[in-house]
């Protein structure tokens, strides 16, 4: 074992070198395609809905299903999806994690809280949405706990699901 505990991997580094000298013989160090593939109608109109501060969903036209994000077809019963419906930005976390490790592997300080929140007005044994939750004391947040969203200011809105900075509590 290495004095330093490195660790040592077997086999051979390829260098600089070996690109430039041609002894690698295939590389493609530009984006090969650029490329842009359409959402769909429902999932367009949920961006859509989120660039104007709103939670759009759909409702199924045969069993009456409302769900978050649209979709254009009821999975459970095969009916088209009947309309769009305007949700409102709460809801109730019904799982959650309070992580001390970022997604690059980095420790934090401050922990984020990514939680499941069944947005209200969508069918009961729906999903719900996979989000943050901040301006808690994570010893605080329950399953159950009521919560809001908190929106970036329009001007800074694209349209993503980051749009929604992450979800307060509701007072
Ligand atoms: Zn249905």
């Amino acid at each position: 074992m290495n004095d330093n505990n490195n660790l040592q991997f077997r086999g051979t580094y390829i260098k600089r070198e070996d690109f430039d000298g041609g002894k690698v013989l295939s590389v493609e160090e530009r984006p090969v395609f650029e490329y842009q593939w359409s959402t769909g109608i429902a999932i367009s109109r949920y961006f859509k809905g989120l660039k104007e501060g709103k939670l759009i969903g759909s409702e199924c036209g045969k069993c009456g299903r409302k769900v978050i994000p649209p979709r254009i077809f009821c999975e459970w019963c095969f009916a088209p999806m009947q309309r769009f419906i305007e949700l409102q930005d709460t809801g109730t976390i019904i799982t959650f994690s309070i992580c001390y490790i970022a997604t690059d592997a980095s420790r934090l300080k401050e922990p984020q809280i990514p939680a499941v929140i069944a947005i209200d007005g969508t069918t009961n044994d729906e999903m719900g949405i996979l989000h943050l939750v901040s301006e808690v004391d994570p010893n605080e947040v329950k399953i159950g706990m009521r919560v809001k969203a908190v929106w970036k200011k329009e001007s800074e809105r694209t349209g993503a699901i980051t749009d929604i900075k992450y979800f307060k509590p509701l007072k």
